[in-house]
């Protein structure tokens, strides 16, 4: 069950994180651990796969994702190995990169660097007109582009023996809840922490073991990593304008602002409580699901091309 707490902007998310609890039982490393161990656990439930591959974007989140899966390795015993998916952008993939590069080094992972047949900003290019015309959104594009190569990857180098985990946290979670709701997708491509593949289908699992744990607990433990010695990204994407994400979060934090005033404190929970209730029937329903002829990977695409095939132009 879900169980996350509820702390918006201005909360004490890392509790004794400067202090002498560091390294006790209740000290934020030990909070964020409990709650990726509980996400293996629920992994384990179904099958614990050979390997599991940790998309690495240079951030915070994906970073501590790592670090603990890496914690787990020995115990859940997987094999724990990166990936990081350089779409080509300016001064951002590159910088992005090596920060991936110095952290795996320093965790003992085996990264994986994988280039999409077109760059980004290729894409923009030839689709510039859909794009000032609003039909293509940039954000939603490279997202759609990371999704595919995520899990072809996973498919081709560790088959059924492999599992995606991504370092989504319960805030990534809430905003897109939010955006499902107002689009009227309630329940759609939510799949919560654990999300399982169908080897028929090309499609592998996917976790995200941050997925109870709030925004401003990671920021405050990126502080820790810094300690140790890590790195993650200074740059901020130059094309993520018009990223509704952040709007997102703002309402969320609002909205938890006004249910303290009714002692509902618990707006997290109560949301994730809702949604997986609403999508549980919805799961079981893969009926939309065809194959994409071109590349014979899953679409929901009705003329049966999906639509990575129709951005690279295959
Ligand atoms: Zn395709």
């Amino acid at each position: 069950m879900w169980d996350c707490g509820s702390h918006g902007p201005g909360s004490n998310p890392g509790g004794g994180i400067f202090g002498e609890e560091m390294n006790g039982k209740n000290s934020l490393p030990s909070y964020i651990k409990k709650r990726v161990r509980s996400v293996l656990y629920k992994l384990k439930k179904e099958r614990m796969p050979d390997y599991i591959t940790i998309a690495m974007s240079g951030g915070k989140d994906s970073l501590a994702a790592a670090y603990f899966l890496k914690d787990f390795e020995g115990v859940f015993g997987y094999t724990l190995e990166a990936f990081f998916i350089d779409l080509g952008i300016e001064g951002f993939s590159s910088e992005s990169k090596e920060v991936v590069k110095e952290a795996t080094e320093k965790l003992g992972i085996k990264l994986h660097i994988i280039k999409p047949e077109k760059s980004l900003p290729q894409i923009i290019e030839e689709n510039w007109e859909k794009i000032k015309m609003g039909q293509i959104k940039i954000c939603a594009t490279c997202g759609l582009i990371k999704r595919y190569i995520m899990n072809k990857f996973c498919w081709e180098n560790y088959g059924e023996k492999g599992v995606i985990a991504t370092g989504h946290n319960l805030d990534d979670e809430l905003a897109f809840m939010v955006s499902n709701i107002y689009g009227q997708n309630v329940g759609y491509g939510f799949k919560g922490s654990v999300a399982l593949g169908n080897s028929k289908e090309k499609l592998c699992s996917k976790i995200k073991p941050l997925a109870k744990v709030r925004e401003a607990k990671l920021e405050a433990f990126k502080d820790v990593l810094l300690k140790k010695g890590f790195r993650t990204t200074t740059k901020e994407c130059l094309l993520k304008d018009g990223n509704t994400q952040t709007k997102h979060k703002a309402f969320i934090h609002a909205i938890e602002e006004i249910s303290k005033k009714f002692k509902t404190n618990n707006f997290a929970t109560a949301t994730l409580h809702y949604i997986e209730k609403a999508h549980k029937n919805k799961e079981k329903d893969v009926s939309w699901r065809k194959t994409c002829k071109i590349c014979h990977y899953p679409t929901s695409s009705k003329d049966g091309i999906c639509s990575y095939c129709k951005l690279m132009r295959r």
